[in-house]
């Protein structure tokens, strides 16, 4: 049973990482920014009313979010642990994850926080963009995401700091070598990689 919160800047290599940890420790990887790319591909209702913010570089509003999460936090899956990516953003967002893991008489085991210097994550970002023609990776768009990102979530790493639980990794060097420091760190907090 392992809950975890992976936080950090646009471009730090937090989805990547999570699918990764998923594996390691055997559980989902909720990422709230592929659900939603996910429902604007299918035309969903959801995709159609989280488009524009995503286009546009902006949080797709809380009431939205928190709900898409509260669902996915209910399914089967996420009953024996999760690797949420994306989310929280925003501190009405703690607010709501918080409010849903008391209720379930549950919380989270640690926040890995990737940190990476912005230099670094735009020009990711941009060899991404040549890659992948995501929507968002657009050089406005990815300067806008940034902003939003120092504006609105930058301040929950306080939050989770103040709480202990925060565990800061280095977003620098080969997926490996991040991967391996992730997991070495969770060790040390007395969270183990399951054996199977
Ligand atoms: P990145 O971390 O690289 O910005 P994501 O895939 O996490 O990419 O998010 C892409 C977009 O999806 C965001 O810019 C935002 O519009 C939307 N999004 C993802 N997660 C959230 C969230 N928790 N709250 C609000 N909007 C979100």
């Amino acid at each position: 049973m392992t809950r975890l919160l992976l936080i950090g800047p646009p471009g730090a290599g937090k989805g990547t990482q999570a699918v990764r940890l998923s594996e390691a420790y055997g559980i989902p990887a909720i990422s709230t920014g592929d659900i939603f790319r996910s429902n604007v591909r299918n035309q969903t209702e959801l995709g159609t009313l989280a488009k524009g913010y995503i286009d546009a570089g902006d949080n797709v509003p809380d009431e939205l979010t928190n709900a898409l999460v509260r669902d996915r936090l209910a399914e089967d899956d996420a009953q024996h642990g999760f690797l949420l990516d994306g989310y929280p953003r925003t501190t009405d967002q703690v607010r709501a994850l918080d409010a849903f893991l008391a209720s379930h008489d549950t919380a989270l085991d640690a926040v890995v926080e990737l940190v990476a210097d912005p230099e670094e994550t735009v020009a990711r970002l941009r060899k991404r963009a040549s890659e992948q023609g995501r929507s968002d990776d657009n050089d406005d768009v990815v300067r806008h995401r940034l902003e939003v990102y120092a504006r609105e979530t930058a301040p929950l790493i306080d939050v989770y700091e103040g709480r202990s639980g925060l565990v800061k990794i280095d977003g620098l060097g080969t997926v490996d070598e991040v991967t391996d420091r992730i997991i070495s760190a969770l060790t040390g907090h007395g969270i183990a990689v399951p054996v199977r």
